[in-house]
């Protein structure tokens, strides 16, 4: 036999890694056995998630099980890995199994930074208090329940966390998309962005369509003015800023993020609790046979997102692919695409082209940004781009 791959997490990056790896398998002479271990029966996507919280889609809409995974040949295991043995090269599952592998690929997406965000902690209390809705399903909902239930006049404040962190454009579409919720039912009502950057992807085109579509309705307090949250309060559902203390009726509190703590406990992740890698490979600088793809590892250049977790589970296979069977990888060419929506109907986007450059992705030529001046048709058409390129990510991740 060729060989054994073990991928933690079917999220973006895990998901289209083992299906990439199940295909490429031809490639080599003998078998190759490809084992996904994710604890949830069903993944609910992040990307169009926000929709969801303005109340613009189901959540069925944002939800793939791995029935077709299993069917072309992808073992599916619905546990959670509790303990990785590199010197053994073995994981264990929360019930006790242990399996065996010869590479092991991680893409547990991401976990919260407790330690840099005073009051919000793991327990239940912060997360139900505070939504931070930037792992989606159940708090998406919630996040959504608490906007319906607040009374036209209120405030919804957004803590939006410093670099590096997933999705970095995801915070202002969705400031955008509760502006649209909260103008049409709720008109009298603020968003309040409190922010630990000064400046963010695409901030002119969103800053012109806020402009354009919204009027005083979202108010932006970036870094510089004292915007970055040191701590918070979830008893009192009070936010503590450089600036001031703020006590929204609704509080999405975005903490700062790491890698998924499986990597940790891998040993894959450095001081930045992020996970460096061989950009080639996608091998851990850190851990030998273990390769971390998506938002865990330190990318450089390339945003965290699910565009690029999916282009980078492929990568990742071609290489794995060609380590099993003796060859040189090739250096892989990854590309982006992230779309903004602001209103129904109204979208923008950028897309980049990545390659390695020493340890990290550079950017490279080819990328393209929308115009900030441009008429409406050019937004509407972005818009359904946007849901054309979520059916494409969806169905070449889940099948
Ligand atoms: P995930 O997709 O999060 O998958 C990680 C998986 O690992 C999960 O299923 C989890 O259950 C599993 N896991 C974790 N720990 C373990 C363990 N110990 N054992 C087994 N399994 C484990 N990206 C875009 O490209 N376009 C967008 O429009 C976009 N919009 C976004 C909007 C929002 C509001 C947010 C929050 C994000 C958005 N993103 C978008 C980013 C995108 O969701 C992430 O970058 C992407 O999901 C990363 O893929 P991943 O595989 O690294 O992690």
């Amino acid at each position: 036999s060729t060989g054994r791959v073990v991928v933690v997490g079917g999220g973006f990056g895990g998901a289209a890694c083992a299906r990439a790896l199940k295909r490429a398998r031809g490639d080599l002479q003998g078998d190759l056995q490809v084992i996904l271990i994710e604890p949830n029966a069903v993944f609910t996507s992040c990307p169009f998630s926000n929709e969801v919280i303005a109340g613009l889609r189901d959540i069925e809409a944002q939800q793939f099980d791995y029935d077709r995974l299993a069917a072309e040949g992808v073992t599916v295991i619905g546990q959670a890995v509790t303990t990785i043995e590199p010197q053994l090269r073995g994981v264990l599952t929360a019930d006790g199994v242990a399996l065996p592998y010869d590479r092991l690929v991680l893409s547990p997406g991401i976990d919260f930074h407790f330690d840099a965000l005073p009051g919000y902690d793991a327990a239940a209390v912060a997360s139900e208090k505070m939504p931070h809705a930037w792992k989606a399903g159940a708090q998406t909902l919630l996040l959504r329940r608490q906007l319906e239930a607040m009374d036209d006049g209120g405030t919804v404040a957004i803590a939006i966390p410093a670099n590096p962190s997933r999705c970095p454009p995801a915070p202002y579409e969705r400031a955008s998309l509760i502006a649209h919720y909260l103008k049409t039912r709720k008109p009298r009502s603020k968003v309040l962005i409190l922010d630990a950057k000064d400046d963010f992807p695409q901030q002119r085109l969103f800053e012109k369509a806020w402009k354009e579509l919204y009027g005083e309705m979202i108010e932006r307090i970036g870094l510089s003015q004292g915007g970055r949250v040191t701590s918070v309060d979830p008893a009192t559902k009070t936010i503590v800023t450089e600036f001031g203390n703020y006590t929204p009726d609704v509080a999405n509190v975005i903490p700062p993020q790491r890698a998924g703590h499986i990597a940790e406990i891998a040993g894959a992740t450095d001081a930045t609790g992020w996970c460096p890698i061989d950009p080639v490979t996608f091998e851990s600088k850190l851990v030998k046979n273990v390769h971390v793809i998506g938002d865990a590892c330190l990318g450089g250049g390339i945003p965290k997102s699910a565009s690029a977790a999916n282009a980078q589970g492929k990568a990742c296979a071609a290489a794995i692919v060609n380590l099993l069977a003796g060859r040189t990888p090739e250096a892989p060419r990854l590309t982006g695409v992230c779309y903004n929506t602001v209103a129904p109907g109204y979208g923008f986007s950028l897309a980049g082209n990545y390659q390695p450059r020493g340890d990290i992705f550079a950017e490279v030529e080819g990328g393209a940004t929308s115009p900030v001046d441009a008429p409406r048709e050019l937004r509407a058409r972005e818009a359904a781009e946007a849901e054309r390129w979520f059916q494409t990510i969806t169905a070449d991740t889940f099948g």
